[in-house]
């Protein structure tokens, strides 16, 4: 077995014994093999370790039918014999089309040569086609560690790396909202910013929550911009708006994820008001629901979560620990029941709601 030398860097790239049953739960998975019963019994094997998507192939042309017809994979099984003797090609090919997705080759006698041509399509690990523990071990790794996206592989797949801008009115909104969206998103090679309005002076020490407010960010993948508007008073006037502008023009957002106007507290619906103004040259905005969301607030879109994406919100909201013991929102039993509750409107176990205010431009993910 390797580990190509290109994916990941430093000390991501071997993270010790990850939890394959976690792993594995959320994970989009496409097994091929020249064999469909030996496909079939490698997705068994898959599924008995915990994964509750995966997808077979047979031949060339399945893998590829299916690489286009399911969105977001997350990790693919490919036998060495079902690419044939231009391994290394097929790998590209697949790369350029799922640059987040890596590829674990199978080899019936792994040697030099295919090791060689594995290595050179990227390959992120090969190992023997008939040994299920080398494989749930091999793709608990893959799916643990960091996806780095090759700049040259984006560019071809289409679509240049999508900005994210988050705006929330407190430190800890936006993870407690999208958290899971964050981590999802991030891992897909997003580049993400997160502006967060107030560093809330109401709820508890301020230089604390600023630490524990970058620190979440960061586990999530984003960086922070924490600006010092007044918590409890946020106006949704120009001087508002001009702050949200700032950084609006420096991350130069794709997409914009702000509260919800159907929201019983007033510094998220002042939020709502100056970011709509201050994102009117960005092709989408999309709503998210905070704790204080009204019924009113009706999603019409939803980003499907992995298990790795609902663990990595509640350790941003634990990052948050002044926090989480005296608000009744942050208890994870309902944190991880609300996003399985969203999932049943995508086609994944958990999911995160988002209310399209304005979608203006055709948009590739969900
Ligand atoms: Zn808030």
């Amino acid at each position: 077995m390797f580990q190509a030398s290109d994916r990941g860097t430093g000390d991501d790239q071997r993270p010790s014994a990850p939890d394959p049953g976690a792993l594995l739960a959320g994970a989009r998975l496409l097994v091929a093999d020249r064999d469909a019963a030996a496909a079939a019994a490698t997705a068994e094997v898959l599924r008995t370790h915990g994964a509750a998507h995966v997808r077979t192939a047979a031949s060339p042309r399945e893998f590829r039918a299916a690489g286009q017809a399911g969105r977001g994979w997350d990790l693919a099984v490919c036998d060495s014999a079902l690419a044939g003797d231009g391994l290394t090609e097929f790998l590209e090919d697949w790369h350029a089309h799922h640059p987040a997705a890596p590829v674990i080759v199978t080899e019936d006698r792994p040697d030099a040569a295919r090791a060689v041509a594995a290595l050179r399509g990227r390959a992120a690990d090969l190992v023997a086609r008939h040994d299920p523990d080398a494989l749930v071990s091999s793709a608990a790794h893959a799916l643990a560690r960091p996806r780095q996206v090759p700049r040259a592989a984006t560019a071809a797949a289409g679509p240049e790396r999508v900005g994210m801008l988050v705006v929330g009115a407190h430190p800890d909104d936006v993870e407690i909202a999208v958290g899971g969206t964050l981590h999802r998103r991030a891992d897909d090679g997003w580049d993400i910013t997160v502006l967060t309005l107030s560093p809330g002076a109401n709820g508890g020490d301020p230089e604390q929550r600023r630490r524990e407010a970058h620190r979440a960010a960061e586990s999530m993948g984003a960086r922070l911009v924490l600006e010092d508007l007044p918590d409890g008073s946020i106006s949704d006037d120009s001087a508002t708006v001009r702050v949200i502008e700032r950084t609006v023009a420096e991350a130069a957002p794709d997409l914009v994820l702000v509260h919800s106007d159907h929201d019983t507290h007033q510094d998220h619906r002042a939020v709502h008001r100056a970011t709509r103004v201050a994102c009117r040259q960005v092709p989408r905005v999309f709503c998210y629901q905070s704790p204080s969301a009204t019924v009113d607030y009706r999603p019409n879109r939803f980003v499907p979560l992995r298990e790795q994406d609902v663990e990595a919100k509640l350790a941003s909201i634990r990052a948050h620990g002044s926090q989480s013991s005296s608000r009744w929102y942050l208890e994870e039993d309902l944190l991880r029941s609300t996003a399985r509750y969203w999932g049943r409107y995508s086609r994944s176990r958990y999911a995160e709601p988002l209310e399209v205010l304005r979608d203006a431009a055709p948009f590739h993910a969900h």
